[in-house]
């Protein structure tokens, strides 16, 4: 990276740009939101344009203001990098969870260029087109394993903080299906579809030098929530696992991340993230198979009862049914309704009918 653009950078209050390989840059946008400080975005240095990777929501520069259309913390990480809304050819969504999203609709429309999104993310764009819709669904889902009153109310309600954060609501004009490519600044990048943490989550692969955009897939941190939603996927952890396997395979050597700094080792740390979930899918099994449960007494058996708020509980409570949706699609485990509604988790001992 030029001298000047090194100090532009190290001079902009609250927003961090620096140069993580040759010609691609790290954006940290600033989220602020629900205790995750920023998110990850990526611009990759083309010849005649720029491709931007995510693009985080609306915001200002260090709590200033957005701008009328919530581009101004964007707009300033790309001066600092020596990019602008202007040079932008193309927008690689990696999910469409707000804090990558928020801001697609108003980059391509101030840039004109293309907005690249799995087309499994329809899902995703429905939810914001009614988010009464959306919030009902998921009140009925929590209701049915046994939340009710005002918590019930606070966990369902998480989609309405994000809202006001995402100025319009960006349209795709390229679905993608994963194994697409595109040239860029002297390197070729894949595109691999790896469902899991949302039905429609994408990474972008460079297999020359082993570099690997990875969104929310793989974190350095936390273990990446993998979160059972009604109407979206029948097994998410399931295939959560699967693309970490996928991603393993690959072996990155780099990974830039969705949300923190890049590090090394991706396969290492696909394998401790795998690790992890099945360990919990052990425990959540060893638990239903003691005696039968609900996911209301489940939480309590996994996380202890320390208060959470409503977004905390939704997480919880919907990466517990990830589990349990992994153990039932197995026959492993079963539900079944109790007298007064609510789902009850057991080991299912129905015998395999054979035809
Ligand atoms: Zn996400």
């Amino acid at each position: 990276m030029p001298a000047g653009v090194r100090s532009a950078a190290a001079g902009m209050a609250g927003i961090e740009a620096a140069e993580v390989a040759d010609g691609v840059y790290r954006l940290a946008l600033p989220l602020g939101i629900h205790g995750v400080p920023t998110v990850s975005a990526y611009l990759l240095r083309g010849d005649d344009g720029d491709t931007l990777v995510d693009c985080g929501i609306a915001a200002g520069v260090d709590g200033g203001d957005p701008g009328p259309d919530g581009t101004a913390a964007v707009s300033a990480a790309l001066a600092a990098v020596g990019s602008s809304l202007d040079r932008l050819e193309r927008l690689v969504v990696t999910h469409a969870h707000i804090d990558h999203f928020g801001l697609a609709g108003e980059v391509v429309r101030r840039s004109g260029g293309e907005l690249w999104m799995h087309r499994r993310t329809e899902l995703d764009l429905e939810k914001y087109a009614d988010p009464d819709e959306a919030v009902d669904r998921r009140m009925l889902m929590l209701a049915d394993h046994g939340l009710y009153g005002p918590e019930l109310t606070a966990s369902s309600e998480g989609l309405r903080d994000w809202l006001p954060l995402m100025p319009s609501v960006g349209r795709p004009s390229r679905l993608l299906n994963g194994g697409e490519r595109f040239a860029t600044g002297g390197r070729t990048w894949e595109v691999v579809h790896t469902p899991g943490h949302s039905p429609g989550h994408v990474c972008l692969w460079d297999a020359d030098e082993r570099l690997l955009c990875s969104g929310d897939h793989l974190l350095q941190v936390v273990s990446p929530p993998v979160t059972f939603e009604r109407g979206f996927e029948r097994d998410p952890m399931g295939s959560y696992l699967s693309s970490l396997d996928r991603v393993r395979d690959l072996g990155p050597e780099l990974v830039l991340p969705g949300h923190g700094t890049p590090f090394r080792d991706g396969a290492r740390r696909a394998e401790s993230i795998a690790a992890g979930k099945r360990k919990r899918l052990t425990q959540v099994r060893d638990l239903v198979e003691s005696r039968p449960r609900t996911v209301f007494e489940l939480t309590t058996d996994l996380f202890g009862a320390a208060p959470l708020t409503g977004a905390q509980r939704h997480f919880v409570i919907a990466e517990i049914l990830a589990y349990l949706a992994y153990h039932e699609v197995r026959r492993v485990l079963r539900r079944t309704r109790r007298p007064d509604g609510v789902f009850l988790w057991s080991a299912d001992e129905t015998p395999e009918v054979v035809p």
